[in-house]
């Protein structure tokens, strides 16, 4: 028998899903977002660039082949790439006016299966281009702030600032000086990350690494004058939305394009901490990829990462319909067809006993059963039972 590949899975009768994915395309169309879709497919250079070379998800977790005409191709393992070679690639940088794209789909990465964890999952994000203000971004974490709620899922929002060009620099060198001080009692990771990603070491799992770094300087007291507001505005836009977070002064992202605003979302009901949804600004990684400069941000959340959280109260909906005998089969599914249009309807196309439709349409937690028998057929009204 042939199985489903290891860590990916069929999704079949959950609810969850759907319900997941309705409730994120309509919070981002009632914010005036576009959707977008971007292959599966593209080349590995687009992700080695944006993603970065020295990531985990690049070195060890990309689903990476030579396709039959040669070229080096990959599964993508996250959305945002696709969706800024796209914005690119269609001239969307030259026209200056902002684009606000939606996106969900299947992400793939090869690494070890687990609890929540796939190998080929599921991403809902969004991609705002063109817009460098503050306002922006408190836009974009009140829409996935509004997704979260409406699916009645609690969170916990972190945020912090990551500066701009002119401020990151001085604070890299600040943080390096204070790692070299330091550095025989770091875990082998953050030595080398001093040299390579010196930023990388704030967030390091490792206990003994977290005890030193709660004295490293933080990016947020060296932020520039610019940036510094932004921040004060970003925190009093939240407040003003009713929108509760906490400063997180070691919530870092690793590559260089990452500017400013970063942001995650936090589920205590899944184990210790984890993140369900993450983002922030990404003023570089346009102009990084090609195009031209182009202020963005945005975020993606973990599908599969938030379904347990999601609960599905199983109303009765919809009309079922059954006949008692063969010739009456037409004239339901006419008669259906005309109901569909504003209500579900299931048509039963086996003839069956009254009490065996009645016994099916109870199951399928339908809401009203309509039944024809020879009577009704020739009267054309209908048996009638509100479930
Ligand atoms: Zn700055
Ligand atoms: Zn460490």
């Amino acid at each position: 028998m042939i199985k489903a590949l290891r860590g990916m899975k069929d999704i079949i009768e959950d609810k969850r899903f759907l319900k997941i994915f309705d409730t994120a395309r309509e919070v981002a169309q009632s914010y005036g977002y576009s959707y977008i879709e971007t292959p599966i497919l593209e080349e590995t250079s687009l992700f080695k660039r944006s993603v970065g070379e020295s990531s985990d998800i690049v070195n060890k977790e990309m689903y990476q082949f030579i396709d039959k005409g040669g070229n080096d191709v990959c599964l993508r393992p996250e959305g945002t790439a696709g969706v800024v070679r796209s914005f690119i690639e269609h001239k969307f940088d030259r026209q200056g006016v902002p684009k606000r794209f939606w996106y969900f789909g299947p992400m793939f990465r090869y690494e070890r299966p687990q609890k929540g964890r796939l190998r080929e999952f599921h991403q809902f994000g969004i991609e705002s281009f063109g817009e460098a203000s503050v306002y922006e971004d408190i836009n974009v974490i009140a829409l996935a702030a509004d997704i979260f709620d409406r699916l009645g899922i609690t969170y916990t929002l972190k945020i912090n600032s990551l500066g701009c060009s002119e401020c990151m620099p001085s604070y890299r060198e600040k943080l390096t000086k204070f790692l070299n001080e330091n550095k025989e009692n770091l875990c082998e990771d953050c030595q080398r990350r001093i040299n390579q990603n010196p930023i990388r070491t704030l967030d390091c799992k490792n206990q003994n690494c977290q005890s030193i770094l709660k004295d490293a300087p933080k990016i947020t007291d060296n932020l520039c004058e610019s940036c510094k507001n932004d921040f004060e505005e970003l925190k009093k836009g939240l407040d003003n939305l009713g929108i509760k977070y906490e400063v997180d002064k070691h919530l870092v992202r690793g590559l260089d394009y990452y500017t400013k605003t970063t942001f995650e979302f936090i589920s205590d009901e899944i184990g210790a901490q984890s993140a369900i949804a993450g983002g922030g600004r990404y003023d570089r990684l346009v102009e990084f990829l090609g195009g031209k400069p182009t202020p963005a941000v945005g975020f993606a959340i973990g599908i599969e990462r938030i379904m347990d959280l999601v609960d599905i109260k199983d109303k009765r909906d919809g009309i079922y319909m059954g006949a008692m005998i063969k010739e009456a089969i037409p004239f339901i599914q006419k008669k259906a067809k005309e109901l569909r249009k504003d209500t579900k309807v299931f048509v039963e196309v086996k003839p069956k006993s009254l009490k065996a439709h009645l016994k099916a349409a109870d199951k399928g937690n339908f809401k009203k059963a309509l039944i024809v028998g020879e009577d009704e057929l020739k009267t054309g009204k209908f048996f009638e039972k509100e479930l």
